[in-house]
């Protein structure tokens, strides 16, 4: 089976390429613009995925208004900064009292930069250990998704928010401060005539949380030979059928850049930073399992415990995460409408 998902997947990139080069000097737009994420994708780095995870567990558990959650924000701001992107931070209080803060950056999109997608994760952990696949290896996607989007010769049509959530371990409290605050400001030119829109309108939330361990239920040793990526949302929010559209987007992009695993769709959304945004729009998570009848029923016995540790994981494990990566890179680059705006050198050259 993996050989095969692989055999398929290098078939559809070269045929991309191909047809791409064929169509060099027409006006084929979309051609271009696929092989050019096929490409992307497959310069995405499975080590460099799984050093992210090993670094933040490395700080040790992440819970909120900690030193180690603050080591931990400080290292993901120095990567985010030092690949050309403004830090941003959205402040808020906790219980009315504690100061916190959400951090994101922004891909500022060339047509629409009064629209976005959120793409986040929980930088916060708990449970003793490192919170190693709660939630690591959803900032771990983030991280790197926003890196590769990083360089100016990339653009995108619309804008993308790259979001890293705090407080979601007491019950998603950042994203609900967010949500409330911003919700008001969506789309707003900010200052008037600046061509800048401090908070774009939300087209989609896409919510990263546990994304390596599909061992079954009950639990096996082994990454189960039928493991895959579940995306889900919620039937019963009022974006439901714009939610499930988004689902369906991304289940297609699992089936084109994830090299591994495939996906599947479920209906039933909760527990994790996306709720918060479900009746406000499109709204989805990634997962290892489904959360209610799965993680919630026992399906990864190293959640919120000590033994959440990068070292409990093996290669199996960090590549269903490193496939949500590639199929998050591949769909967001697509809805977003990636365009390359200067070629490589040796194309220059020629
Ligand atoms: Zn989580």
């Amino acid at each position: 089976m993996k050989i095969s998902r692989n055999f398929v997947y290098t078939l559809v990139v070269i045929s991309l390429l191909v047809s791409a080069m064929a169509n060099r000097t027409s006006a084929d737009e979309t051609v271009d613009n696929q092989a050019d994420i096929a490409h992307l994708v497959s310069q995405l780095d499975f080590d460099a995925y799984k050093r992210d995870i090993e670094v933040l567990a490395g700080f040790g558990d992440r819970e909120q208004g900690t030193q180690s959650y603050e080591k931990a924000a400080q290292w993901l701001a120095h990567r985010l900064s030092a690949a050309g992107y403004t830090v941003e931070y959205h402040e808020y209080r906790y219980w009315f009292l504690f100061p916190r803060a959400n951090m994101y950056v922004t891909k500022i999109g060339t047509t629409s930069p009064d629209q976005m997608y959120i793409v986040s994760a929980h930088l916060d952990g708990r449970g003793g250990g490192g919170a190693a696949d709660d939630d690591a290896s959803g900032v771990a996607v983030v991280l790197e998704a926003a890196l590769a989007l990083a360089p100016e010769q990339i653009a995108t049509d619309k804008s993308i928010r790259f979001v890293f959530w705090n407080s979601e371990e007491s019950g998603a409290d950042g994203s609900r401060a967010y949500m409330i605050e911003r919700a008001g400001k969506r789309g707003e030119e900010h200052p008037r005539g600046s061509g800048r829109y401090p908070e774009p309108d939300w087209l989609g939330m896409i919510q990263h949380d546990m994304l390596l361990f599909d061992h079954g239920l009950p639990p096996r040793k082994m990454q189960i030979a039928e493991a895959d990526l579940d995306i889900e949302y919620q039937a019963d929010s009022d974006f439901s059928s714009d939610s499930k559209a988004l689902a369906e987007a991304f289940l297609k992009g699992n089936q084109v850049y994830s090299t591994d695993y495939p996906a599947e769709i479920g209906d039933n959304m909760a527990k994790t930073d996306s709720w918060r945004f479900e009746n406000m729009t499109a709204a989805i998570s990634i997962r290892e399992n489904r959360r209610m009848d799965e993680i919630g029923e026992g399906s990864n016995p190293h959640w919120h415990e000590p033994s959440d540790v990068p070292q409990t994981y093996s290669d199996a494990d960090y590549r269903l995460g490193f496939n949500a990566l590639q199929m998050t890179l591949g769909t967001i680059a697509e809805l977003a409408g990636l365009q390359i705006v200067q070629p490589p050198e040796h194309d220059a050259e020629e």
